[in-house]
């Protein structure tokens, strides 16, 4: 069941424009590549990039990983790949939350075979009390501690994906 709301409707657009002020700023008049890595990132970068005001395109990726439902796991399967060919861009990798940094790191080497040339990666959420694996995330939205949250995007079982707020999910047993 639902518990403490975590952040706002109005702090997370607070966040998005704050990023996408950031992100602009970076752009250096190449036109880059947006991925969002699916399903979570689909409200962020939906709203993220409509705040950015330059020619951009857009592309996804989805990658699962083993384990149970409310922690990560240590490998990450493909399951859509990008179309796009980034072979010489500049790739923005819009991620929902990084939590123990294994699903970012893996898609971070599968894009970095193709050649991008750079590959940046910008983040709503970041637990970094759970690091396993150092990620550099070059924009990040907040820190929040360890805690499984729900909402604009994140999801329990594919629910809850849809609330405007941020929330703490409290599973019975508490999350492992
Ligand atoms: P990592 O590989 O960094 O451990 O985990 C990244 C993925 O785990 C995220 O993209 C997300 O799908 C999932 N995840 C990690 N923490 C949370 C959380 O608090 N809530 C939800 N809904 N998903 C999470």
């Amino acid at each position: 069941m639902l518990g403490l709301q975590v952040l706002s409707e109005d702090e997370i657009g607070d966040i998005v424009h704050r990023l996408a002020g950031e992100v602009s700023a970076d752009l250096e008049g190449r036109t880059p590549v947006f991925i969002g890595v699916l399903k979570g990132c689909v409200y962020f970068l939906t709203d993220l990039t409509r705040h950015i005001n330059k020619s951009m395109e857009i592309d996804f990726i989805q990658v699962s990983s083993y384990g149970a439902s409310t922690t990560s796991s240590g490998s990450v399967v493909l399951v859509k790949d990008i179309t796009v060919d980034v072979r010489d861009r500049d790739v923005y990798l819009v991620e929902d939350i990084v939590d123990t940094g294994t699903t970012l790191t893996d898609v971070v080497r599968l894009l970095e075979a193709r050649h991008p040339r750079t590959v940046q990666i910008v983040s709503l959420l970041s637990k970094p009390s759970r690091r396993q694996v150092e990620v550099p995330i070059t924009f990040l939205g907040i820190e929040i501690e360890d805690r499984f949250v729900v909402g604009y995007g994140l999801d329990y079982a594919e629910n809850y994906r849809n609330l405007p707020a941020i929330y703490e999910l409290q599973v019975e047993n508490g999350p492992s």
